[in-house]
């Protein structure tokens, strides 16, 4: 990978974190806002709660004073009564009392239906001061929470501020540019490429610049997107070794009439795919570019079968499997079709993985041949 796009993924990292953490330092405030309206929400209903009761009480008051004064009156009518001349001032006297009476029933109803009232209410206040004092402790730890985890983030951000401008000054103020310019718009600025699309975008990209991106050797931008691509050749497989092992390469035959081989230098070029096809008493060489799949060069022919032919080729080389018809490759021209380049890069990698984890059966041997009493 080019140590540009490998400081860039390093800033993208970084700038995913700081953004994200921006976002939770903004969003704690806020959490802490909502409960805190909730708890004026409850401290209200308790306010109304008890004014409800203060008012019962005095409406309660006012019935008894009202009962106080009719009381009186009527035992002033009894009074009267006594000393009344006619029948009709006694009888209007008697209507009077009975009118009284009435009305001292009227407010001891209403007093009775404030009493089954006052429980209600007694229940509602007794409610609402329980819930106040949790949701007070609540809004306690969530401030303290709230208060340790900035702090926390704070220092992370610090940290990934710190880790962003490391990057930022390692990569090409040009390519940093159109980093930003492409992150400004779209949010992001670099995409990995997997299964020949812009994952960033999912629009395929063309062989030729799948194959630009995957050798290597200079920056490219997806088409559609302008995001930078890089393409990471350890995401081409599953990663668990279990399941690698479950694909078990095969093994290339030694002795056939084409052999494809991988190098990593091929004189002044880098990474090369070459392919030997022996023919009658004679054998030819192809060689092409690993990473985009461009032919380097000429078919050269030698004389003899390849090993005798083109025994420097071969040393430091890996076996690759590989087989189609030499009239195909001729087809082929000036560049490896990419489901060719696919298939070499993938053995390629699964020759490597090989190497680097040999399967349960290798690894005994491996155990054996170390072991003091094997030597
Ligand atoms: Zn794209």
């Amino acid at each position: 990978m080019l140590p540009d796009v490998q400081k860039l993924i390093e800033l993208q990292n970084a700038d995913r974190e700081i953004s994200r953490l921006k976002d939770e330092i903004a969003a704690l405030p806020k959490r802490v806002a909502v409960i805190e309206e909730k708890l004026a929400g409850t401290k209200a209903v308790l306010e109304k709660a008890k004014a409800a009761v203060k008012s019962d009480e005095a409406a309660r008051r006012k019935y008894e004073t009202t009962i106080q004064d009719l009381q009186q009156k009527i035992s002033k009518y009894r009074d009267q009564s006594l000393e009344v001349k006619t029948n009709e001032q006694y009888k209007a006297l008697l209507h009077e009392i009975q009118f009284a009476e009435q009305e001292i029933r009227i407010n001891e109803d209403k007093i009775l239906e404030l009493m089954v009232n006052a429980e209600a209410r007694d229940k509602e206040v007794r409610a609402a001061e329980a819930e106040l004092k949790a949701e007070a402790a609540e809004i306690e730890k969530e401030k303290a929470e709230a208060r340790q985890r900035t702090a926390e983030d704070e220092k992370q951000l610090a940290e990934w501020n710190a880790k962003r401008d490391a990057a930022r000054a390692g990569v090409n103020p040009d390519l940093l540019r159109q980093y930003d310019r492409v992150a400004k718009y779209r949010g992001s600025g670099l995409s990995e490429v997997r299964d020949h699309k812009c994952m960033a975008c999912q629009v395929m990209l063309r062989p030729q610049t799948y194959n630009e991106v995957r050798a290597a050797t200079h920056v490219v931008a997806c088409d559609s997107c302008q995001r930078i691509l890089y393409h990471d050749p350890s995401h081409d497989q599953p990663a668990d070794p279990a399941v690698v092992h479950k694909r078990r390469r095969a093994h290339p035959k030694f002795e056939s009439g084409q052999a494809w081989y991988y190098r990593a230098s091929h004189g002044d070029d880098g990474e090369v795919f070459l392919v030997f096809i022996n023919g009658k008493g004679e054998s030819s060489r192809r060689i092409y570019e690993s990473g985009s799949g461009r032919k380097l060069g000429d078919t050269l022919v030698r004389e003899g079968e390849y090993r005798l032919g083109f025994p420097e080729d071969l040393s430091d080389s890996i076996r690759l499997n590989g087989q189609w018809e030499e009239t195909e490759i001729d087809e082929w021209g000036n560049e490896l079709p990419t489901s060719t380049l696919d298939s070499l890069q993938r053995d390629l990698d699964m020759a490597r993985a090989e190497a680097a984890a040999p399967h349960t059966h290798n690894r005994r041997e491996v155990v054996h041949s170390e072991h003091p009493a094997a030597s």
